[in-house]
């Protein structure tokens, strides 16, 4: 080509050029660029431009992957530039700048070898116009520009000054496509459109869907961050635990620790299922990192079902004798109750393979249940072991929470055979009388799963998930009230009564057994302190007031206390302890021996209560006074004795006229009736008799014997009916000093299990009737026709020497 032709192209505005080929790249007016060229093509399209005035026509290619595209595989628009710097790469590349002239189109090729040269025409534009409209798209765009510019922190900041100054929309569109990274074809676009609005327009459009991508990438980067964040600082921390282990000397791996459990478990010579289980366990354990909150659960799980004795056995050995002897020394008197233990394992010597009987110690509280299990324990050779069952009202007490609930454990029977280490050992379900039930479910109902000899050789606790075998564990449970336990496990059981103590067994437990027992305790020699007999019966009797002896032994250790304080600071003093040293060294006494009234009194009578903890004197007190026939029942009385005292008021209606009382007593009188002391709860049909015979002594206005008491229920027609607890009654009356005790005939075979001691001292008295009570209670027969007269104190006294006319006649 020569300058001629070039010059008559440039006069309609057209030119040969030669082409550059763009991969994924568009050029814009005003736009400064710089990049490599590599292709032979273009390096030869660069010299000719360079040989010439330095023009060069820059277009697109369609197909990136074209290495030698032709003029129909280019775009027709591109830009006409000037080649502002070129330098050459020794290994043949060349580095190219250049300036974007103006849009031009590709109109004729003119050769296509060695390189492309085109005519090239520049683009019919579209003039812009300011307008309002216009305007405001700039602004509009700035801001969106500025907007893209906060979420792709890689372009300049100074670009901005770029985009507002631009005035015109074309310039504007021009300029923000070239400085933003976008796709080739989209520029293209924009590259191509003639009018500077549309063209702005366009550009408006990308950038808009350019700002969301962004958004959208910087969250998911976002959250990628945040995630290796995460994963890095548990790194950091595990790393830290480990630096930390290392230096305590616990770094445990848990491979390595998963394979100790493993060795651990093969020398357990467990039944299939459970191994299978433990080892899946390991496993687990092995994937876990260390130090992780699943491997700690795990890690404890292990421990403790490794920990439990699944094939662990304490020999036992049924020997009558030697358990005799332990029993013996262990305890004193329990004569019936030795016998009744020595019964029951002289059964399991003969038949060891029957099972499921269990023992049930019953008594008031510190009579020796538990110690008497624990000799029992010792007897047969078996581990001990005490659960207590008091106020266990959860289901999953008994029986333990899954492993996945935080901070949960086994039950307290898996617990306590974790304890024992033997798969045999003697377990006492303590106080299974006070078990309760809520919405967390009835744990009477697990235990009962415990203690079936049919179910129990797979016991299932929830944590440890598996079954456990209890078969040959021996249970014994202890209760103060029988009557309280829930039927279902009553009947599985076999009861041993313990009743309350004498003063003499008392005495004789103290001195044999407790006195000795506390001195051990607290490091003191019989030569160092001794406690004269007095003293110890000055304590039974002035310092507690129990059917067992568990506040003597408190008092004992509290005796030793202060003797031991004293012999630390004067190691050579001999302390003996009298009645009369009691006072300075435990307070003054309690309780006064005098339980009783002294004196033969109207309307107040002796009667006898029962609780589960002993029995004891329950006054019964009746006041007359005139009235309108109100009765006032107080002292915290239970439906049943309210009833009861009704009842008793209507018996002696039916016999008023026999007893000299006026017909019409219940219209004319109020009758109170009260038992001290007001704020005790009391119930049961019992003090019938009682209340019987204090309203008629109030009525009759003759007094009750003070050394008499009684029990009984009495109906309407005053039959004296049976009642409970007869031995804990007695013992009551016994130690309150009462002679003669009145009972429901029907009660004298339960006589056969009182003390002798109590029977020595107290006469019994069993009743048929109501009359044979009165007879026996009050101190004179009522005289008939006795007159009624009021006094202030609200007692009928007996009016002396007044034979009143409207006395009715004794029955002779
Ligand atoms: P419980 O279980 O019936 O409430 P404990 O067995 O706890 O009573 O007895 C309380 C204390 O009294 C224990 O120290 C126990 O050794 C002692 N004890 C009870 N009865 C006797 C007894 N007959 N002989 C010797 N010590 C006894």
């Amino acid at each position: 080509m020569n300058t001629t032709e070039m010059k008559k192209t440039k006069e309609d505005k057209s030119m040969l050029l030669p082409v550059l080929a763009l991969r994924g790249l568009v050029v814009f007016p005003g736009m400064m660029l710089q990049f490599d060229v590599g292709r032979k093509k273009s390096i030869l399209a660069l010299s000719k431009a360079m040989e010439d005035d330095q023009l060069i026509f820059l277009v697109t290619q369609r197909d990136l992957s074209d290495n030698e595209p032709r003029q129909e595989q280019l775009y027709q628009t591109g830009v006409v530039a000037r080649i502002k710097q070129l330098v050459r790469h020794p290994e043949d590349g060349v580095r190219l700048f250049v300036e974007g002239l103006y849009r031009a189109e590709m109109t004729d090729e003119m050769h296509d070898d060695p390189f492309l040269l085109a005519k090239v025409t520049p683009c019919k534009l579209i003039a812009y116009r300011k307008t309002q409209r216009g305007e405001a798209l700039i602004r509009y765009t700035q801001n969106l520009f500025e907007e893209y510019l906060q979420n792709y922190s890689r372009i300049p900041p100074d670009i901005i000054v770029g985009v507002v100054q631009k005035k015109d929309c074309g310039e504007l569109a021009d300029y923000i496509a070239s400085n933003i990274m976008f796709d080739f074809e989209k520029k293209q676009m924009i590259l191509e459109e003639p009018s500077p609005v549309k063209r702005l327009n366009k550009l408006v459009d990308i950038l808009k869907n350019e700002i969301q991508v962004l958004e959208i990438e910087n969250q998911i980067s976002e959250k990628a961050k945040e995630q290796i964040d995460q994963n890095q600082r548990e790194y950091y921390l595990r790393e830290q635990m480990k630096a930390i282990a290392y230096e305590l000397g616990e770094d445990d791996n848990p491979q390595e620790e998963a394979d100790t459990f493993r060795e651990r478990i093969a020398k357990l010579c467990l039944p299939e299922l459970q191994e299978k289980k433990l080892l899946k366990e390991c496993d687990r354990l092995a994937k876990l990192p260390f130090g992780s909150h699943e491997s700690s659960v795990i890690l404890g799980y292990l421990e403790t079902c490794l920990d439990l004795p699944w094939n662990t056995l304490s020999e036992e050995s049924i020997n009558l004798d030697k358990a005799r002897k332990i029993l013996d020394r262990e305890h004193y008197g329990l004569k019936k109750v030795k016998e009744r233990i020595l019964e029951v394992l002289a059964v399991r010597k003969l038949a060891p393979e029957i099972k499921g009987q269990i023992i049930c110690l019953v008594g008031p509280p510190g009579v020796g249940k538990t110690s008497i299990a624990r000799s029992i324990a010792e007897a047969l050779g078996r581990k001990y072991v005490r659960v207590s069952l008091g106020g266990v009202r959860d289901e999953s007490d008994i029986v333990g929470h899954r492993k996945t609930y935080v901070g949960s454990m086994p039950g307290r029977i898996i617990a306590a055979m974790k304890q024992a280490g033997t798969r045999n050992p003697l377990l006492l379900l303590d106080e299974i009388d006070k078990l309760s039930h809520d919405f967390r479910g009835d744990p009477a109902s697990a235990l009962l799963e415990v203690l079936d000899a049919e179910q129990n050789m797979a016991f299932h606790d929830h944590y440890i998930d598996m079954p456990f075998d209890l078969s040959d564990v021996l249970f014994i449970t202890t209760a103060n009230d029988f009557s309280a336990i829930p039927e279902p496990l009553a009947d599985r059981m076999d009861v041993i009564t313990l009743g309350s103590y004498t003063h003499e067994e008392k005495f004789h437990i103290a001195t044999k057994h407790l006195i000795p027992k506390q001195y051990k305790k607290h490091g003191i020699t019989p030569k160092m302190v001794r406690i004269q007999p007095a003293a110890v019966h000055a304590l039974i009797d002035g310092y507690t007031r129990e059917a067992g002896v568990r506040n003597l032994e408190r008092q004992i250790a509290s005796l030793c206390r202060k003797c031991a304080a004293k012999l630390v600071e004067d190691p050579e003093t001999r302390i003996t302890i009298t009645q009369k040293s009691l006072e300075p060294l435990l307070g003054p006494a309690r309780f006064k021996n005098d339980d009783l009234h002294k004196t033969d009194e109207i309307g107040l009578v002796n009667g006898l209560a029962w609780t589960s903890v002993g029995g004891e004197i329950l006054p019964i007190e009746v006041a007359v006074m005139e009235g309108t026939g109100k009765i006032e029942l107080t002292g915290s009385l239970g439906d049943v004795m309210k009833e009861s005292a009704r009842t008793a008021i209507s018996c002696i209606r039916t016999r008023a006229s026999s007893l000299g009382i006026e017909h019409d007593f219940h219209t004319k009188y109020d009758i109170h009736i009260h038992a001290p002391e007001g704020a005790i709860p009391k119930d049961g049909p019992s003090a019938g008799t009682a209340m019987a015979t204090a309203i008629t002594s109030a009525l009759c206005r003759v007094p009750v014997r003070h050394d008499v008491a009684m029990t009984g229920e009495i109906t309407l027609l005053g039959r004296v009916l049976p009642i409970g607890g007869l031995k804990e009654k007695t013992m009551a009356a016994y130690r309150a000093g009462v002679k003669t005790v009145i009972i429901p005939s029907d009660n004298v075979p339960d006589l056969a299990e009182i003390d002798s001691v109590v029977k020595d001292s107290v006469t019994f008295l069993p009743v048929q009737k109501v009359d044979q009570v009165l007879e026996a209670a009050l101190v004179r027969t009522p005289e008939t026709k006795a007159g009624v007269v009021h006094n202030s104190t609200g007692v009928l006294p007996v009016p002396a020497g007044q034979p009143a006319t409207t006395a009715p006649s004794i029955p002779q």
